[in-house]
């Protein structure tokens, strides 16, 4: 298949890993931003291949993961009113809030649909006037301005009925957080491709010269990971830190400055709560006072709650690289893929889905059964 098997072509690989094994002089610690990224990198078996000259962190870049349990406590008590229908992508079902998942609420009356997009949202508002829709809008740089969209479209088209419940997460700050961190460990990034794709990558540079890291855009196939993985260290043994792009089929350095204006036109920087890791200054987006209108927040006058995560899951460990999922005591055990304590282990990118799924031998489990359908 076009633009995927050449990119997966096993002997270039071979020849790629054997190439960064002879340049890198030492180990070097390397964070991959997304969660695909993480995914893609052990069910390729890159990270068991480079271990001994590259330990890869995985970062917090899966969206489901680090939306709060607030908003999913917020999305759980409107799908209850009579009047709401929740709607939300299908991987936010099963995530936990405080004391319920959406799942949870559907099974105790509740109204909640998974949908492809926001404007399959929109679409269910015009469908059922009488009814309020509600769209959990989750999701990092790459989700914005599919529902911007949605709300330009629905003040276009004056439908009434619909509004947004946002959780949007943005990653420089993110990644700001960690490299601020006094015990810091990672020398490069991974930068995410496709929220380049989205945001460009120019901002970037200040980071690099701020922080000496290198950040190597790229994508999600194998040998897309083993090149950002080579251009990492290529920099760090040359002692470079600057903004490579390692995914040009995709990525230009302005992103996309048509989507950059519908995110800007509709949101704007807020201090934002990611689950596990508490408030990250300027890592989330708000709807602007001019599209209030559309916020569910306040068209449902829902007010602010602090929530704690199950004490048993170290999530925030885990999503800033501290801890690997195995170290987590309850990985495996008290909390597997069908019976997941963090949101970690429930999306389809966490961080301890990937090595549950990739690195433990357990007996195939329904859930798996399904995904190797899709495999
Ligand atoms: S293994 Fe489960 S409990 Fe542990 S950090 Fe991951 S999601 Fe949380």
């Amino acid at each position: 298949m076009k633009y995927v098997d050449e990119y997966r072509d096993a002997p270039a690989l071979t020849e790629l890993l054997a190439a960064v094994r002879r340049r890198a002089t030492r180990r070097w610690t390397i964070m991959e931003i997304c969660g695909g990224q993480t995914h893609g990198l052990l069910k390729w078996g890159i990270d068991e291949a480079l271990a001994d000259v590259v330990e890869l962190l995985h970062g917090p870049g899966c969206p489901v993961c680090v939306t709060s349990a607030e908003a999913i406590d917020q999305a759980v008590a409107l799908s209850l009113r009579p009047e709401v229908i929740l709607t939300t992508f299908g991987d936010m079902l099963r995530v936990p809030g405080s004391k319920q998942s959406l799942a949870d609420a559907r099974a105790i009356g509740g109204t909640v649909r998974a949908v492809y997009s926001p404007l399959d949202a929109l679409a269910t508002a015009i469908a059922h006037p009488q009814r309020e829709i509600v769209f959990l809008a989750v999701g990092f740089e790459t989700t914005a301005p599919t529902t911007a969209l949605a709300v330009r479209q629905a003040a276009q088209c004056n439908v009434k009925n619909f509004s947004l419940l946002t959780a949007h997460v943005r990653v420089e700050p993110a990644m700001e957080a960690i490299l601020r961190e006094p015990q810091n460990q990672v020398q490069a990034f991974l930068a995410a491709g496709h929220v380049c794709t989205v945001s460009g990558y120019q901002s970037y540079e200040e980071l690099c010269r701020r922080h000496h890291v290198p950040i190597v855009v790229t994508g999600f196939e194998p040998l897309d990971l083993a090149t950002g993985i080579a251009a990492c260290i290529r920099q760090l043994e040359e002692r470079r830190f600057e903004v490579e792009n390692r995914y040009g089929r995709c990525v230009r350095p302005e992103g996309n400055v048509v989507a950059g204006q519908f995110v800007d036109a509709v949101y704007e920087p807020c201090d934002q709560v990611w689950r596990g890791l508490g408030t990250m200054p300027q890592g989330g987006l708000r709807l602007r006072d001019e599209w209030q209108t559309f916020d569910a927040r306040h068209r449902f006058a829902l007010g602010t709650s602090v929530t704690t995560d199950d004490d048993r899951c170290r999530s925030g460990a885990v999503l800033s690289g501290r801890i690997r999922p195995p170290q987590c005591p309850a990985f495996g055990k008290e909390c597997t893929p069908e019976h997941p304590l963090g949101a970690p282990m429930v999306s389809a990118e966490g961080a301890c889905a990937a090595y549950y799924r990739y690195h433990t031998p357990h007996p195939l489990t329904m859930i798996d059964a399904c995904r190797e359908t899709d495999r």
